[in-house]
């Protein structure tokens, strides 16, 4: 499958943005230079409507593993300036927006693995990541201490 397919049905990321690749063997890495068209943004403050850049910031957003090569999109992201009150903003970006729906979806799912047994690497596996993802949110993750523990505990041997 080329790996254009994949980003435009899970990333929102059409082929045509893509304007080049560079694959990195020793890191495994799947790098898309992306090149996002210049669009008319309204003002979050004031609801002009503007093109104006002010400045642009090298991204890079992790876009998942495929074929165990992770896919980084690295893009000039955009901050754009109201001509009219002179706020500047940061432009909105379809593939980012998904990009961190899947991400607050995996943490979701990943919270919910930890009810069951399973290992770093069968949790890799069933969410299509690399371990050192999988290892990486859960130490993200502040899991709060009970407030007061059971008054019975049971250990089961092994
Ligand atoms: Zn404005």
């Amino acid at each position: 499958m080329p790996i254009t397919h994949f980003t435009e049905k899970f990333f929102k990321l059409k082929a045509e943005f893509i304007k080049d690749h560079i694959i990195n063997e020793s890191k495994q890495e799947y790098i898309l230079d992306v090149q996002i068209p210049v669009k008319a943004h309204k003002c979050p403050c004031c609801n002009e409507k503007t093109t104006q850049i002010k400045n642009y910031r090298l991204r890079k957003v992790e876009l998942g593993i495929q074929y165990n090569y992770t896919i980084i999109a690295r893009y000039n992201h955009r901050r754009y300036i109201c001509k009219s009150c002179g706020k500047s903003f940061s432009e909105s970006n379809p593939f980012v927006k998904r990009y961190q729906q899947l991400r607050t979806l995996f943490k979701h799912y990943l919270i919910e693995s930890l009810g069951e047994i399973l290992s770093y690497t069968a949790i890799a596996k069933r969410f299509n990541v690399s371990i050192t993802t999988v290892i990486r949110y859960l130490e993200k993750m502040k899991l709060a201490k009970p407030s007061k523990f059971p008054v019975v505990l049971s250990i089961d041997k092994i």
